[in-house]
């Protein structure tokens, strides 16, 4: 029995992917999307040539992610085209398939991993510096697929995204071990929405008044800082939305021998930019996120 053909045409796909990294959660909604797409804008802006694969079949949040919602996907003779952000951010994302974004995709494994292969298979990348794969939360059919699809390529790595929360590092952990048991080195875990920070002049204060009423207070605050002290009114204030007191993804990241990348605090900027689409290091309004995820990235 010769070698599989369809891991031949994938071997020979990936053949020009310099490096291919998989952005794992053990949770949905820690922000492993936004750091897929912030990750995958930062390589972009850094000149590298970048392809970002959306693996999420049942929740594709990348197309809204890169501002590329309504987007279609085209075919040429060379297999089918990535929807390109600029000429070197091309993206591939269920989402691009489906005829209405409403539309549940209630697909069984085998048909998961069909889409998978195939978007390996067919999709014409071209030389690229970067593969960056957004995968669903948890270690499921689309995990397993897409490392044993990429087995004898070569993953370079998982970057795994998590909150501080206990009941979120609890399953980093079996994300860990996934990694370990498949082979895929643990480039390291990312502790996102860690604390709340923004610039104090984006605080909206009150004052409870006798009778419980709340009343805005802002603006007296703010001119009180002017008069008083106006450095005051460049201060980002920071607080623990989430009780760390467990000691945070840095704590696990030591004990499971793994590295800890860094923190990166919610930040309403950044939630914003995802929102619409953009960078967040584009936008000079991501003050507070956007220093945090570019020192995490230039540790890659
Ligand atoms: P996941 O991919 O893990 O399911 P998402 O990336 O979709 O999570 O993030 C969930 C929501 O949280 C999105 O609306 C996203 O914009 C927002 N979000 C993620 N990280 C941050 C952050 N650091 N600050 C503010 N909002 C964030």
């Amino acid at each position: 029995k010769g070698p599989d053909p369809d891991l031949v045409a994938i071997a020979e796909r990936m053949a020009t992917v310099k490096r291919k990294i998989l952005v794992l959660s053990g949770k949905g909604g820690v922000g492993k999307s936004t750091f897929s797409a912030q990750l995958s804008f930062a390589l972009a802006a850094m000149d590298f040539q970048v392809g970002l694969l959306d693996i999420d079949i049942c929740g594709p949040s990348i197309p809204k992610m890169l501002g590329l919602e309504g987007q279609d996907i085209h075919q040429s003779n060379l297999g089918w085209s990535p929807v390109y952000v600029e000429s070197n951010l091309g993206v591939m994302s269920i989402g691009f398939m489906l005829p209405n974004p409403d539309e549940a995709v209630i697909w069984r494994g085998p048909r998961k991993n069909g889409i998978i292969k195939q978007f390996l298979k067919d999709v014409y990348w071209g030389e690229l510096d970067f593969l960056v794969v957004d995968a669903p939360p948890g270690t499921s059919d689309e995990h397993i697929s897409i490392v044993q699809f990429l087995q004898g390529t070569g993953i370079d790595g998982a970057i795994i995204v998590t909150t501080p929360q206990q009941v979120s590092l609890i399953d980093v952990r079996k994300e860990v071990s996934f990694c370990k048991k498949v082979g895929v080195e643990v480039l390291g875990v990312v502790e996102n929405m860690s604390g709340l920070c923004q610039p104090v002049t984006d605080f909206r204060f009150t004052r409870v008044t006798e009778t419980g009423e709340q009343k805005d207070v802002t603006e007296w605050v703010i001119e009180y800082m002017r008069e008083k002290a106006p450095e005051m009114l460049n201060l980002v204030a920071c607080s623990e939305v989430f009780d760390s007191s467990s000691g945070g993804a840095a704590k696990m990241c030591k004990e499971m021998n793994v590295p800890f990348l860094g923190k990166v605090p919610l930040d309403p900027q950044l939630c914003k930019a995802a929102e619409e689409g953009r960078s967040c290091f584009a936008d000079t309004k991501c003050g507070v996120s956007a220093p945090a995820l570019q020192r995490i990235i230039e540790k890659l």
